[in-house]
């Protein structure tokens, strides 16, 4: 049966996802079934969206009830769920206003559209350039795609959008330079790198970063597409580099399944988006929010603390590892580089004994839901050990 599931999906999808053996069927938290009734404990959390796990009951229940009550209405009117959550994303991080869309690469659009308004509102024309970092990754939209600094996604599909200027991560030096030599609207950053290798940058080169930004007006944009929302053991990743942006755009696990993103604006530039500058028909739809509500409302400092110690815990596992030369991460956005060892045999062994896992530019990749119990965490992180080292 899953070989049919497998045949028809290379007849009828486009074939851009190089997918992993198994045909999933259903689940609840951490553990998934296959067609064939194969059990799976899952750490890669639908790549950091199910942060808690598959099927969620809370979920379910916030989703359910709105379901029966206003499925979608266009954002020309109000709706309930979306200022619920607003007020609290605001609440919860400092931040002054918030724009809904669906997608991690359009809460990016648009934190990419506002600093460009930003700059063009108080310098007029020219000064709309922007550094990303290299190895970042930011998107699949012409202009996200062309803000992530990977030249291996810069091939097939120019000419790419004009404004874009690419920093080494963790060297303040080549930030000032090209902020030097560019007329430089706003820096965006992952806090920790996640396609590009589970990197965290360096807490003294983002500070330096921040500074300087400040003092020119140049201003500072946090993608926490995957960081966000208790991935890190922080509710957003910057706030353990103690910095404050002035937009943050996020996504993956605030809808907890379902598609939302979101882009928050401090007082800096909370009024830069006017009257029909920018819009979506789905963002913030109310089955969307709705759910987000349920997420974010348990994303507690609790929480947060189980998140780095399991975090941590995975780290002295795996370390050890005869193939394993070093382990990457904060909290449970885990990278593992191995040594001698071929990574797609190591993502299938552990497939076959029952374990999903994910890569990100040539590292093993954790993500688990961050609730998962520390029985299927030891289970798990003991198959991955057996695996690695086999
Ligand atoms: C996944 C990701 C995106 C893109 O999100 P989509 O929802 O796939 O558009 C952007 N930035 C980062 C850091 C991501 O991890």
């Amino acid at each position: 049966m899953a070989e049919d599931y497998k045949t028809l999906d290379k007849q009828y999808i486009v074939n851009v996802y190089n997918r992993i053996g198994a045909v999933l069927d259903h689940g609840k938290g951490a553990t998934l079934y296959d067609v064939e009734g194969k059990k799976y404990i899952d750490l890669s959390a639908g790549i950091a969206v199910n942060i808690f796990g598959v099927c969620d009951d809370e979920w379910i229940q916030a989703v359910e009830t709105q379901l029966h009550k206003l499925s979608h209405i266009s954002n020309v009117f109000y709706t309930e769920p979306q200022t619920v959550l607003a007020e609290k994303l605001c609440q919860k991080t400092g931040m002054k206003k918030v724009f809904f869309s669906n997608s991690g690469a359009e809460a990016n659009e648009c934190a990419i559209k506002t600093a460009r308004k930003y700059s063009h509102d108080k310098y007029g024309d020219g000064r709309h350039t922007i550094i990303t970092l290299k190895n970042s990754f930011h998107g699949r939209t012409l202009a996200t795609l062309t803000a992530c600094g990977q030249d291996s996604l810069h091939q097939d599909f120019g000419p790419f959008v004009d404004g874009f200027v690419y920093a080494e991560a963790d060297n303040f030096d080549d930030v000032k330079h090209l902020c030097e030599t560019n007329k430089v609207c706003a820096i965006m950053m992952e806090m920790v790198q996640g396609e590009g290798g589970v990197h965290p940058l360096d807490k003294d080169f983002v500070k330096q970063v921040e500074a300087y930004a400040k003092a020119h007006d140049i201003l500072i944009v946090v993608d926490e597409v995957q960081t966000g929302n208790g991935r890190t053991g922080y509710l957003y990743a910057y706030m353990g580099y103690g910095i404050e942006p002035d937009i943050v755009s996020t996504a993956k696990a605030i809808g907890g399944g379902l598609p939302l993103g979101v882009t928050l604006f401090a007082s800096s530039t909370e009024h830069t988006l006017t009257d029909h500058t920018h819009g979506s028909t789905f963002g913030g739809n109310p089955i969307c929010t709705a759910g987000a509500i349920s997420i974010i409302d348990r994303l507690t400092p609790e929480l947060m603390e189980e998140v780095q110690k399991k975090g941590q815990y995975i780290k002295e596992e795996l370390e050890p590892c005869q193939h394993v030369d070093h382990v990457s991460g904060m909290g449970l956005m885990i990278g593992v580089a191995l040594k001698d060892k071929d990574l797609s045999d190591v993502v299938e062994g552990c497939v076959a004994k029952g374990v999903l896992v994910l890569t990100a530019n040539g590292l093993l990749r954790l993500l688990p839901p961050l609730n998962i119990s520390w029985d299927d965490l030891k289970e798990a992180i003991a198959i991955v050990k057996k695996v690695i080292d086999k």
